[in-house]
């Protein structure tokens, strides 16, 4: 018997990221092999609609727990604010985690959707959740990155 989990597609080795490539991890298919655990890959970027490549997107305002409250903004290296796809794309992986009974998430740190302890800011990397870590979690999901490995 196996559990199901949520992780980011680019751990996995597509090629989701913004630059069109993957951050295949070695410690995450291990992790998964030894919990016997079955991926389920998502990516929220691309759930959103965003196409790929992309252009890379940061806070400049809070973090993902802020944005759900309303206040954290997140914009495009070319200045257009893109919140509400990122809200988007954390609400359409929570359906995924639902539709197949999914109680955790090992996601991408750093990123402005799937950071768990830290994400850019205004170019700088800070401790904060992206949008997506922040709704899993409140949702009640387990969520760590592979920094936690
Ligand atoms: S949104 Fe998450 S899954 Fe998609 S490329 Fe970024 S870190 Fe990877």
């Amino acid at each position: 018997m196996f559990e199901t989990i949520l992780v980011s597609a680019c751990l996995l080795g597509l090629p989701t990221r913004y630059d069109g490539r993957s951050k295949t991890s070695p410690e995450v298919f291990n992790h998964l092999r030894e919990k016997n655990l079955r991926p389920v890959p998502v990516c929220p970027e691309q759930l959103a609609g965003l196409p790929t490549p992309r252009h890379p997107c940061s806070f400049h305002s809070g973090d993902g727990v802020d944005l759900l409250a309303g206040s954290g903004r997140l914009y495009r290296s070319d200045g257009r604010e893109m919140s509400a796809s990122f809200l988007r794309g954390a609400e359409l992986t929570l359906t995924i985690a639902r539709l197949t009974e999914t109680r955790a998430a090992l996601l991408k740190d750093g990123s402005p959707s799937c950071g768990v302890h830290r994400i850019c800011r205004l170019q700088q990397r800070v401790a904060g959740q992206g949008v997506n870590a922040a709704l899993l979690r409140r949702s009640g999901l387990r969520v760590y990155s592979e920094a936690d490995l």
